[in-house]
């Protein structure tokens, strides 16, 4: 009697902690993505707002991927990127390390990067991925083309928290407000980590940060490390 009752202790302990285990597994993080081609409407936007029929990639190699992130207010929300085909499967799982590693995220979705200018966000602080533009040269000559293709034009780079993680070159920048951010040594939320750089390296994207010589762009993740 008191073995077949400990026996049916241990079986109702074993059964709980096999709906804890089996609960955690269907959910481990409440990270979701999906990926799909442009919605009509937001194929529209891109098209009046990031893309022409010279660019590299037609609007049919873009997809919209989206995921959840994790807010400067520490909750959960849901983002969206474009970004090249090939990219997206690659860039749903950095982005789920992102959400692992609770590292924030200001602004991301395709409202603030492709809507109507006036009504994006004021501080700029969007992150990002696919815009058909040429590469901005460094800050340290100006101007605002390079004659080259930016890595973004083909969907294959993100940028990220552009205000915590300039564009820095010879010590200047386009946006005077990230100029506190020059300095990397004192960590502040929304700044480019070690374990953020080595999510993107996990599927083979460089980061503009490692750049040498005068110019960093340590907002800039992409896929030849460009
Ligand atoms: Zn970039």
């Amino acid at each position: 009697m008191r073995v077949s009752t400990l026996a049916a202790v241990l079986a109702v302990l074993i059964l709980g902690a096999l709906d804890l285990a089996s609960a955690g597994a269907l959910q481990p993080t409440g990270f979701h993505s999906s990926i799909r081609l442009l919605p009509a409407d937001l194929r529209a936007e891109v098209r009046h707002e990031a893309w022409d029929p010279g660019c590299p990639v037609p609007l049919s190699g873009l997809r919209l991927l989206n995921v959840s992130y994790v807010g400067f207010d520490g909750q959960t929300h849901s983002g969206e990127l474009v970004g090249a085909q090939s990219a997206s499967g690659p860039l749903a799982r950095v982005f789920h390390r992102l959400y692992e590693l609770h590292f924030p995220i200001r602004h991301m979705s395709v409202a603030d990067m492709y809507g109507p200018p006036r009504s994006r966000p004021s501080d700029e602080d969007v992150s990002g991925g696919f815009e058909c533009r040429q590469a901005a040269p460094s800050p340290c000559v100006g101007g605002s083309g390079t004659g080259s293709w930016s890595e973004h034009a083909f969907g294959e780079a993100v940028d990220i928290n552009p205000l915590e993680n300039p564009y820095v070159g010879c010590g200047h920048s386009r946006d005077p407000a990230s100029r506190p951010y020059f300095n990397r040594a004192r960590h502040r939320p929304g700044m480019v980590t070690r374990a953020v750089v080595r999510a993107f390296e996990s599927i083979g994207w460089g980061w503009g940060g490692n750049w040498g010589g005068n110019t960093q762009d340590y907002m800039h993740f992409s896929a030849t490390g460009h």
